[in-house]
């Protein structure tokens, strides 16, 4: 077998790759093995970018090095040459390596263990352990998940999605993020918290996908109710139990401060324009008469029983269309 091809075995290159020579040279106190490589014929000109065939541009920058997985106790390096060529959408930009990502000093396979390391652990034990900044991890990182996320569609076989938003740093700064319950995976994202956002995350879904909705759970926020109503026509809207226990507890409150009231007002006066005064008064002081808690009332009143038929309902529904997706 020739000194290439186990070379070629060993950094896990791909048939796309061909070895056009290597050294042994010194990288400080370890040895650096540099192997210099370049793709093959039907791999040339294409777009750094969007890997479209083009046409050359110029040399670049001439000679590049790319830091590779270590071999044994050496450091390995890959030279190449990395044109320009002038893509039609980009415009002029570094053609395509196989062995390398766009805009990077890094090899696939180098950027790939780092962000391993950096998931596994952190970004600065990654880094420590590599040599390198925490900068170039981030990078790193970031062109991994942009990668990642380009092979697959999150906003998919969607059934039952939660929406929410979530503080960042100091100061009034929200990110308005949504979930799938299926899967309990973040799909979505963005910077702010009103109408305009959650209406930016059903227009990246679409109406077919929209019309696919079941249920979207939420908090009792308007900005989310509203728009969830608008786009989601088909989908139930679920509330969160945390705002759900709230009401119920206020609405307990205000009923038994209204027997109460309603004890002691009939017990002390005996005529009906006392009483419906001192209802009215007590309502406005307590300030406990608000639609939600007066539904949240009506509700308790009437037989418990029926609530969890209807949650009995909505989870065999969630069933079917879950079998039915997959
Ligand atoms: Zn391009």
């Amino acid at each position: 077998m020739r000194v290439k091809s186990v070379l070629k075995t060993v950094l896990g290159l791909c048939a796309a790759v061909v070895i056009c020579g290597f050294e042994l040279a010194s990288d400080g106190d370890r040895p650096n093995v540099v192997v210099h490589v370049r793709p093959k014929a039907g791999r040339r000109g294409r777009c750094g970018r969007c890997g479209t065939v083009s046409p050359w541009f110029d040399n670049g920058g001439g000679q590049r090095r790319w830091r590779h997985v270590d071999v044994a106790y050496a450091t390995c390096d890959l030279v190449g040459a990395a044109p320009r060529v002038s893509c039609p959408a980009h415009g002029p930009t570094v053609a395509e390596v196989s062995w390398a990502r766009h805009d990077s000093w890094f090899t696939r396979a180098f950027e790939d263990l780092v962000v391993y390391d950096a998931i596994s652990s952190n970004k600065n034990a990654a880094a420590s352990r590599y040599g390198i900044s925490w900068r170039a991890v981030e990078n790193m990182c970031v062109r991994v998940a942009t990668e990642a996320l380009g092979r697959v569609d999150l906003l998919s076989d969607l059934v039952a999605i939660a929406i929410d938003e979530v503080k960042y740093k100091k100061g009034h700064k929200y990110l308005t993020v949504v979930c799938d319950h299926l899967t309990g995976r973040v799909i979505w994202a963005a910077k702010g918290r009103s109408k305009e956002t959650v209406g930016a995350f059903f227009d990246a879904l679409g109406e077919k996908r929209c019309a696919e909705l079941a249920f979207v759970s939420c908090d009792g926020a308007e900005w989310i109710r509203t728009v969830v109503a608008d786009r989601a026509t088909e989908a139930i809207v679920c509330l969160d139990t945390f705002h759900v226990v709230k009401w119920a507890t206020d609405a307990l409150v205000f009923l038994y401060s209204w027997r109460n009231v309603l004890v002691r007002t009939v017990s002390l006066c005996g005529r009906r324009g006392s009483l419906r005064a001192g209802v009215a008064d007590h309502g406005r002081r307590r300030g406990e008469f608000t639609p939600v808690s007066a539904r949240v009332a009506v509700l308790l009143s009437s037989p418990m029983s029926s609530l969890f038929m209807a949650r009995a309902d909505w989870s065999v529904s969630l069933s079917s269309r879950t079998s039915a997706s997959s």
